[in-house]
């Protein structure tokens, strides 16, 4: 992850030359030294795929799209209320694959309160499926059902729900946040873990945490006890940061049978 947070969400997808972001919620100039960092030029970048039209995940995506004519593929009903210029439109529809790059994105709808409808992705690799759920209030069957065969997922970590309660926020903001159309809490995410972990899953990525109602430590150790809970010490946590670039995840990791050498060749990386 390139960045992830209330302040701005941006994610690479990198398969070798194929670059596909996952929203653009930092500024231009933002994203684009973040991908320096990873020796990604912005002109490398194929394409963008928006989960919905909220300020942080968009905010860089139209520059971006202008100046090196990357396609912004975003749901009919998002383009509706974008309020930004793009090079040009690729269309996505719910639970309906989408090639973009050679990844293969499904959309499929998510509880939020955006003004248009969200979407989370089910990425297909050749390195196996990503699940990609940032922006959500609850976890619906639909995406237990998107995400039971994936070998990673990104999920939002948003609050700590005590946290919440005590915190700053206005009672309205805090009901909003805490509503099923809101964020995810380190509890519920925890409670979807522990009972429904797809088998297939070796690497979970805590996603768009709070700076003021959450902390890194306890995101992380909330997770961890619902995957020790779930019998699965094995998974990997990455806890995502809003100010800087987080750790590489290499799906190949994992898909290459034990017995063979992984080679540099061809791989999926998400640097989170
Ligand atoms: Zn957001
Ligand atoms: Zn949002």
């Amino acid at each position: 992850m390139l960045g992830s947070g209330s302040a701005g969400n941006a994610t690479l997808v990198e398969d070798g030359a194929r670059r596909v972001l996952i929203d653009v919620g930092l500024s231009y100039r933002e994203v684009t030294r973040r991908l320096a960092e990873l020796e990604v030029p912005p002109e490398g970048i194929g394409g963008v795929a928006i989960t919905h039209a909220h300020g942080d995940h968009t905010r860089g995506a139209g520059l971006l799209s202008r100046r090196h004519g990357v396609p912004v593929h975003t749901t009919p009903a998002t383009r509706e209320v974008w309020a930004d210029d793009v090079a040009s439109w690729g269309e996505l529809a719910c639970d309906e694959p989408t090639d973009i790059c050679g990844f293969r994105f499904t959309p499929f709808e998510v509880l939020h309160d955006a003004e248009a409808e969200t979407v989370a992705f089910r990425i297909e690799t050749a390195d196996g499926t990503i699940g990609y759920a940032t922006d959500v209030g609850c976890v619906t069957a639909n995406l237990r059902s998107h995400f039971s065969d994936c070998r990673v997922l990104v999920m939002e970590s948003n609050h700590a729900t005590d946290l919440l309660q005590v915190g700053p926020y206005a009672r309205s903001t805090k009901a909003r946040i805490a509503s099923t159309r809101g964020h995810l809490s380190n509890e519920s995410l925890a409670g979807y873990l522990r009972d429904h972990l797809g088998r297939s899953v070796r690497c979970v990525v805590l996603a768009h945490l709070s700076r003021v109602n959450n902390m890194p430590e306890l995101a992380e150790m909330t997770c961890r006890e619902a995957l020790e809970a779930r019998g699965r010490e094995d998974v990997r946590i990455v806890v995502s940061r809003q100010d800087c670039v987080a750790e590489t995840v290499d799906l190949a990791a994992w898909s290459a049978p034990a017995h063979v050498a992984p080679t540099l060749s061809r791989q999926a990386l998400l640097p989170f």
